[in-house]
């Protein structure tokens, strides 16, 4: 393993000053990620800075509604917080459908926000070609062993997918990421945290450097109650997603006056999909409309030589999902 130094916070104001005083820092919170790919040689930093010991892992609710979580909260408390599980199910779902009871206790908020993809050529550092790794190195998984990768928002020069389950409830739920940096505090809404590749795969996030996530806020949402995850994977355990649908509803006389699709393991990041709530919203909750929302949702969808089959696949889990929250799996 690359040497670095180690050293623990104490005051989660002097953090920021820290990652911008010392470039190549990361951050140390449960470490499920970032220590395997040190082990493994993917990243190297020169400094790592525990936060585990900051006062950070509070799940509260806010004075103005809404809940707001701590950066370490550990998934398996969020998942299991009766905040959550009452006012936001598709949130504790998501986290329990991912990982191992192990993992869970040990992962935090921030640390499954900044989750590093699972593309096979990024955690092997002996192949040349990957950008996200090495920019402008190429991408071995466009023509190579693709079968996980992203069928929405992808680039040709990059075509990972972001790993998290959590996200995508979060994605759903219009979460705010609460970050702290060196001027000052900002509020980052979810679907501007996580990037699409572009020309940069390099770049995961819109987080800066020297920022220190603090919190996640979730709003004060009625709707978020009738929420549903559905995660589709190879194996019923301990599996990445191969498509999953975070979905919530609110119907009023027969018709949605409220929807939220987000989807996973589609594209490089939590995949919020406007153009299904469209679809969804002022329209019976039945079956027609639940395929119509999956049709506009895949209707700009690529697939690659080994993952095409997930365009039809991401389709049927938006109508289950859908069909789910409604209240009548049984017709699904
Ligand atoms: Fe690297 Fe992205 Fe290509 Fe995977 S898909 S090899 S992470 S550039």
């Amino acid at each position: 393993m690359h040497p670095f130094t180690y050293s623990r916070a104490t005051d989660p104001a002097a953090v920021p000053g820290e990652l911008a005083e010392h470039a190549h820092t990361k951050i140390l919170g449960g470490g499920t990620n970032l220590l395997d790919l040190m082990k493994m040689g993917v990243e190297r930093p020169q400094r790592l800075v525990d936060v585990t010991r900051l006062p950070l892992a509070k799940i509260e609710e806010i004075p103005a509604g809404g809940v707001r979580i701590g950066a370490l909260a550990r998934n398996s408390d969020v998942a299991e917080s009766p905040l959550i599980t009452k006012n936001y199910p598709v949130l504790s779902q998501a986290l329990l459908a991912g990982a191992s009871p192990q993992l869970r206790n040990a992962a935090t908020t921030a640390g499954n926000l900044l989750q590093r993809t699972r593309c096979y050529y990024f955690y092997d550092p002996a192949f040349p070609a990957c950008n996200k790794r090495i920019p402008g190195s190429g991408c071995g998984a466009l023509e190579g062993q693709n079968r996980i990768h992203a069928i929405l928002g992808a680039s040709e020069a990059c075509i990972a997918t972001h790993p998290s389950d959590m996200c995508v409830a979060m994605a759903a739920l219009d979460a705010v990421v609460q970050v702290r940096g060196p001027k000052g505090e900002r509020s980052i809404p979810f679907k501007e945290f996580h990037r699409l590749p572009g020309e940069h795969p390099e770049h995961d996030t819109t987080l800066a450097t020297d920022e220190l996530i603090y919190a996640v806020d979730l709003p004060d949402a009625a709707w978020a109650k009738n929420s549903y995850y559905l995660k589709v994977r190879d194996r019923a355990s301990y599996a990445f997603a191969l498509v999953s649908v975070a979905a919530a509803l609110a119907v009023d006389g027969g018709k949605i006056r409220t929807a939220r699709v987000a989807l996973g393991g589609v594209a490089h990041k939590p995949w919020r999909s406007e153009a299904a709530e469209e679809k969804l919203v002022g329209a019976s909750a039945d079956e027609a409309t639940f395929k119509a929302a999956a049709e506009a949702a895949l209707k700009h969808a690529k697939g690659y030589k080994y993952n095409a089959f997930k365009i039809e696949l991401a389709k049927r889990s938006i109508v289950r999902a859908l069909t789910q929250v409604s209240g009548g799996l049984q017709a699904a």
